[in-house]
């Protein structure tokens, strides 16, 4: 069995692994460290909850220790980019962690939070630099960071950053990089369209999959009910009641069904938060606290707010609404069962959500176990507590949807918001993210498409 002192990683990082208590690596840690370390390009195929952070970012911190220098400044040795800020923030998280015993610098750039303390981070020249794509060009444009000295190049999350729409940032930031670099680039899925990007990038890679959808799948127990649109808000408190829940993920399509959620919970004196575009940096931050430190056990999100959040101890997830795309169900239920533990996922089926459940069993190979209503259901229906008023501020920053997008469409026309949260390329780490997704999101299987219209309504 391997040990991570097979590795042979820099003595300063054996001690931060003893000081977490890893004492054995993961499946990926396992196949993608030996070539790391001996310079080899990677692709991994791999979804969060895997350890596929310290994969990449332990042999990397081995090669920035092993080859010291200072970094040039505005500019880094080692860059990694990843979709949405949470995931950012969570990987720069990890390499301080892993480089805790060491002098390398560790700096993270995202939008929505000013640019001018970025600026200032960077003026010196980071070790490792962690970014979203589009507050990563902003910098470059006004000269605050170049990208020619990056030795290590790490793509996170490739598949979402596609689905994001960033395929345009990716390419002009594939433009700006040396020639010489390792590239590691990651992805839960690999259909076809990603491939060809991981062909861009890297240079006679070695491929490592840790996450085929199904066996992940396999590790959860997936339940399913059918019930009707209207009545899921009485079916979750039925099933909040009855689930021994340690913490739930509760995923809903829309920023504002994901409101409602929190307001219907809070009608019977049940307390959530929600997470999703529409609110602050400092608002999702401290629903995420709250929901890691145990203050809040129910976190109802939308799926780009929820991609990468690294919980443990998520006993359910609850699938309010159905996703339209498979994967992103694979994404979803795979926020439960981390590191062996026992997770459950179930899933709220309205009747026009029926064909996306049937897609998605067909791509995880796998069947959710169907759990009837219980059998006050109705009466449940008929005694289901009033939602909660919205307070005046809701915490999300209270804007109607069109409004955004022409937000959105001002920052594409050059005529950029200038200010703190600066122009909307970047759509991960702006609000008008999941906005700009919708626009741009082409369903991948047209039999789901077919139904797009009809089940958009719903939220
Ligand atoms: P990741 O997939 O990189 O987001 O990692 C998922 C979780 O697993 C994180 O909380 C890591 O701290 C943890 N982790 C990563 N590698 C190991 C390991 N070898 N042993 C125990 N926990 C780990």
């Amino acid at each position: 069995m391997t040990t991570f002192n097979d590795f042979g990683l820099h003595a300063d990082i054996n001690r931060a692994l003893a000081a977490k208590d890893y004492t054995q690596p993961t499946p990926i840690q396992t196949q993608a460290i030996p070539p790391l370390m001996k310079g080899r390009d990677l692709c991994g195929i791999a979804q969060t909850g895997t350890g596929k952070t310290a994969g990449f970012s332990l042999p990397s911190i081995h090669h920035l220790l092993t080859y010291p220098h200072r970094a040039n400044p505005r500019s880094c040795r080692m860059l990694v980019l990843a979709p949405t800020r949470e995931l950012a923030a969570q990987i720069a998280q990890s390499c301080r962690d892993y480089g805790r015993f060491t002098k390398l610098s560790v700096s993270t750039v995202f939008g929505g939070v000013p640019i001018n303390k970025q600026i200032r981070d960077l003026s010196g020249g980071v070790d490792i630099l962690v970014a979203t794509p589009g507050r990563l060009l902003d910098l470059i444009d006004q000269r605050a960071l170049r990208l020619d000295d990056v030795e290590i190049f790490v793509l996170d999350e490739a598949d979402q950053m596609m689905d994001m729409g960033f395929i345009h940032s990716l390419r002009r930031v594939a433009k700006l990089l040396p020639s010489r670099r390792q590239n590691l680039f990651f992805s839960a899925t690999m259909p076809k369209e990603i491939a060809h990007l991981a062909e861009q990038f890297l240079e006679d890679p070695v491929t490592v999959s840790v996450t085929p959808a199904a066996t992940t799948v396999e590790k959860i127990s997936q339940y399913s009910t059918f019930v009707e649109q209207k009545e899921k808000q009485a079916l979750l408190h039925s099933v909040i009641a009855s689930e021994d829940i340690d913490r739930a993920l509760i995923f809903t399509r829309t920023k504002h069904g994901a409101d409602r959620v929190v307001r219907h919970l809070a009608g019977a004196g049940i307390k959530a938060m929600a997470i999703h575009g529409n609110k602050s940096q400092s608002q999702r931050t401290h629903a995420l606290q709250a929901f890691r430190s145990g203050e809040i056990k129910l976190l109802v999100a939308t799926d780009i707010a929820a991609r990468g959040i690294d919980v443990s101890g998520v006993s359910h997830v609850i699938n309010f609404e159905i996703p339209n795309v498979p994967e992103q169900y694979v994404h979803r239920i795979g926020r439960t069962a981390r590191a062996g533990a026992e997770g459950k996922a179930i899933s709220f089926i309205a009747p026009d959500e029926r064909p996306y459940m049937r897609d998605i069993e067909r791509v995880t190979r796998s069947k959710a176990e169907p759990m009837p209503l219980p059998e006050n259901f109705n009466e449940l229906v008929r005694n289901l507590p009033k939602p909660a008023q919205p307070p005046r501020d809701t915490g999300s920053k209270g804007r109607d949807p069109n409004r955004q997008r022409q937000d959105a469409n001002r920052g594409r026309n050059g005529g950029k918001p200038q200010g703190e949260r600066g122009p909307r390329r970047d759509g991960a780490a702006g609000e008008g993210a999941e906005g700009q997704r919708k626009r741009r999101f082409r369903p991948r299987n047209k039999s789901v498409g077919a139904h797009k219209g009809a089940v958009t309504r719903v939220g």
